[in-house]
């Protein structure tokens, strides 16, 4: 735990500046040979090139007033969140986990997940790039991980993946169509390699109460039926969070219930 104040103040800063990295990249990696440094940053509207003064995380979105110099368009709410986002993460991690290597792995895990919630918002799919390393990665961190041992990522990484496959291969056989994306499947497997096996109950059980209740909500207006697709993997991904600053209360909530 660290909660020395200049610490957490160049935490919030640095996650801020991440934060307007990841930016770009969920604007670009779904995009076809898309690069995440060149072109350099514009206006995905009028694509005027941004000076450096346009391109300060937050502040430049608030002396611009949410709207593009150039062509005087809004600038999507999307940008100043994911800053917002990066900043309350990283200072959080910092003060959970001080200045550690889990506190570094964490941090990553973190920017996957945003860069997840946004691409599958936007284009319903997670990409391969992200979810297939993080597997990779949550499982070698968890050598150096205060928080979960390496055997807990190996079951939750396993696990993660064996029980979303199985849901969807049984739901595939009851409707003959696709519910469940392997992108979910392989994020779950990602999560559990990062969280450890313990933290999948939870992460099932709340991303699927979250995801229902929206789907509801989501259906109402369209008045279409039980087919609108509503992309899995915010929920999946805003669940591990939860887990990963509340583990002991869910945990003890948990144990609660099951006794
Ligand atoms: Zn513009």
């Amino acid at each position: 735990m660290n909660n020395d104040p200049l610490i957490l103040a160049i935490s919030i800063l640095f996650g801020a500046i991440v934060g307007s990295f990841l930016n770009v990249v969920i604007l670009r990696l779904p995009e076809e040979n898309g690069s995440v440094v060149f072109p350099p940053s514009h206006c995905p509207r009028c694509k005027t090139s941004l000076s450096w003064f346009e391109n300060i995380p937050l502040l430049s979105y608030l002396v611009l007033r949410g709207r593009c110099r150039h062509c005087h368009n809004p600038i999507s709410l999307q940008y100043p969140a994911v800053e917002v986002l990066m900043s309350v993460l990283t200072a959080a991690i910092v003060y959970r986990f001080g200045l550690s290597v889990t506190a570094a792995g964490y941090f990553l895990f973190c920017a996957a997940l945003l860069v997840i919630i946004w691409i599958d918002i936007h284009h319903q799919i997670i990409p391969d790039v992200i979810s297939l390393p993080g597997i990779g990665l949550g499982f070698c961190f968890s050598f150096f991980n205060s928080f979960v041992s390496w055997q807990d990522s190996l079951i939750g990484l396993l696990a993660g993946g064996g029980i979303l496959y199985a849901i969807a291969l049984l739901y595939y056989l009851l409707r003959k169509q696709e519910g469940m994306g392997g992108g979910d499947i392989k994020l779950l497997a990602m999560i559990g390699a990062f969280l450890g096996w313990q933290s999948l109950p939870f992460v099932i059980f709340m991303s699927s109460i979250t995801g229902s209740l929206i789907g509801l909500l989501a259906m109402i207006p369209q008045q279409k039926g039980g087919n609108t697709r509503i992309p899995f993997g915010p929920f999946l991904s805003c669940s591990a969070l939860a887990y990963l600053f509340f583990r002991k209360d869910i945990l003890r909530l948990f144990l609660l219930y099951f006794q």
